[in-house]
């Protein structure tokens, strides 16, 4: 069943099985689905729903050629268990007050209860289920699944967690070196499975996603591959086995709201997330076609603010200083998911899309149409945070509301802060997408306790200042053994996945 292809041209039709299995459609363009939207939930039903409940709903109908057994069984597998907390996604309440907010009370969205903290957990606990199911014939053969991922930080660990020894898979993780927190690092150097390779990059993260791109697109590359019986695949968020898990967790906030008696069904809530890649607002978009009551969707930004930058002008630059702050894994320059929303709200011209891209890869920029950006604007709003401002919004945070959050998470308190809420909002979410204890040394500086040079030390720091607790899988990294120490020049890389399939295979 074909339901989904690539934004780039409608010939590339793929059913969601193909689709998750090759992540990228051959021309390099993102799968896209036209049903998106033509099947909603009932908003009025939702209260009702569990997350494992809202998971199999949503997940059947972006995924319409899994069985609902398939879907079931996945979710089972990603979600029972696996998440320190029983809503998976719980939404605490922070209240009124939060600058530009006024009375309009906000809430976190805690995304950060999986194995490795933070949000990424959510979709990549999901996407080894899916592939699993996606190659009954292939693997017959004995095709196996090489996962390729290039990290700012996050992914890479969320994904070694979920594919470590998954059935018919190996998985090579680059990241750049020196580029990542150290707590960051040792969770990808420490990680164990006898079918994954971790290995540090010199250069930043675009640098090291350009080049997993590259190759990706190498057939020569491709073919001897193949030979020896592997497929290259991505777990980077343009995977759609990535995005969708995603759309959940906005239907299961909004459930809690209910619960909670925060919104009644049908009022219009406003979701600020801090976003790099595009994925995770991305699957707000998504959600809110799905007949979400959603107001808009606030993107948060550090320092690289291109897509702050686009918003306001129509214009994506990727030729711009790229700078290393505290929130690495939204420090981006090139938003991969943005394709999917450029198809969707250009009414779904595949030409218009492809010939951005092409601008994009040629001259570094693009600009879209002044009735397109209407569009985009009608549904997309945002801003961005400085370092300064990061920090001032952990402690006006954690000051105000006695909460303590990441400096990605602060980017969005940093919007909220800023920007008042749209008319007839009832509630504002915040997406929390780390643990603070994943950078400990930023939140404990924001805080101003002292900042020991021992990321863990900083860790008790932190404990004995706040009264929270760290997640025990940090906590231990200190003392786990390194068993990772590979490193490449950018143009290795190629060369690294080759001899990663013959030595895991
Ligand atoms: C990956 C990540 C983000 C950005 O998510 P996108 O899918 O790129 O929008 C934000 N915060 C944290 C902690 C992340 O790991």
């Amino acid at each position: 069943m074909a339901t989904y292809h690539s934004t780039r041209a409608r010939e590339h039709a793929a059913g969601a099985r193909e689709a998750v299995r090759r992540g990228l459609a051959p021309d390099g363009g993102l799968f896209v689905s036209d049903e998106l939207g033509s099947k909603k939930l009932d908003v009025a039903t939702l209260a009702d729903k569990s997350y494992t409940d809202l998971a199999r709903e949503v997940m059947g109908l972006l995924l319409p050629d899994y069985t609902a057994e398939e879907i079931a069984a996945c979710v089972d597998e990603a979600y029972g268990g696996t998440f320190a907390a029983d809503e998976v996604t719980p939404v605490r309440e922070l209240g009124s007050g939060l600058g530009a907010s006024g009375d309009t009370p906000s809430y976190v969205l805690e995304l950060f209860h999986g194995p490795t903290s933070a949000f990424k957990d959510v979709a990549l606990q999901m996407l080894p289920r899916l592939m699993a199911r996606t190659g009954d014939a292939a693997s017959a053969e004995g095709e196996r699944i090489m996962i390729v991922t290039a990290t700012s930080g996050d992914t890479g660990k969320a994904a070694l967690a979920g594919f470590a020894d998954a059935p018919g898979c190996a998985i090579t993780v680059f990241y750049p070196e020196g580029k990542v927190s150290r707590v960051q690092e040792l969770q990808m150097s420490t990680q164990e499975g006898a079918n994954v390779a971790v290995c540090g990059v010199r250069g930043n993260f675009d640098d090291a996603q350009s080049a997993v791109k590259r190759i990706f697109a190498d057939t020569a590359l491709a073919e001897r591959l193949r030979a020896s019986g592997t497929v290259l695949s991505s777990a980077n968020s343009i995977n759609v086995g990535r995005l969708v898990p995603q759309v959940v967790y906005y239907f299961a906030a909004y459930a809690q709201l209910l619960r909670a008696g925060a919104v009644e069904a049908g009022d219009e809530v406003e979701f600020c997330v801090p976003t790099g890649n595009f994925g995770d607002i991305l699957a707000g978009y998504y959600a809110r076609e799905m007949g979400l009551p959603v107001a808009r969707l606030l993107v948060a930004s550090d320092k690289n603010n291109v897509l702050f930058d686009f918003l306001e002008t129509g214009t994506y630059n990727r030729l711009r200083p790229f700078y290393t702050t505290t929130s690495p894994s939204m420090d981006i320059l090139v938003s991969s998911n943005l394709e999917r929303m450029l198809y969707y709200l250009s009414g779904g011209d595949c030409e218009l899309v492809a010939a951005l891209m092409a601008s994009l890869a040629e001259d570094g920029s693009y600009t879209v149409p002044a009735d397109m950006l209407a569009r985009i604007r009608a549904v997309f709003g945002g801003s961005w945070a400085d370092e300064d401002e990061v920090a001032a919004a952990i402690r006006d945070c954690w000051e105000r509301f006695g909460y303590v959050i990441d400096p990605h998470t602060a980017c969005g308190y940093h919007v909220l802060s800023e920007l008042p809420a749209a008319k007839g909002v009832r509630a504002r979410v915040l997406l929390s997408t780390a643990s603070p204890y994943k950078f400990p040394r930023a939140v404990a500086s924001a805080l101003d306790l002292e900042v020991p040079k021992d990321d863990f030390a900083c860790m008790e720091t932190l404990a004995a200042a706040t009264g929270t607790t760290p997640p025990a899988q940090l906590a231990e990294l200190a003392d786990k053994p390194v068993r990772h120490t590979d490193v490449a020049e950018i143009d290795e890389l190629g060369r690294y996945v080759e001899q990663a399939a013959a030595r895991l295979a």
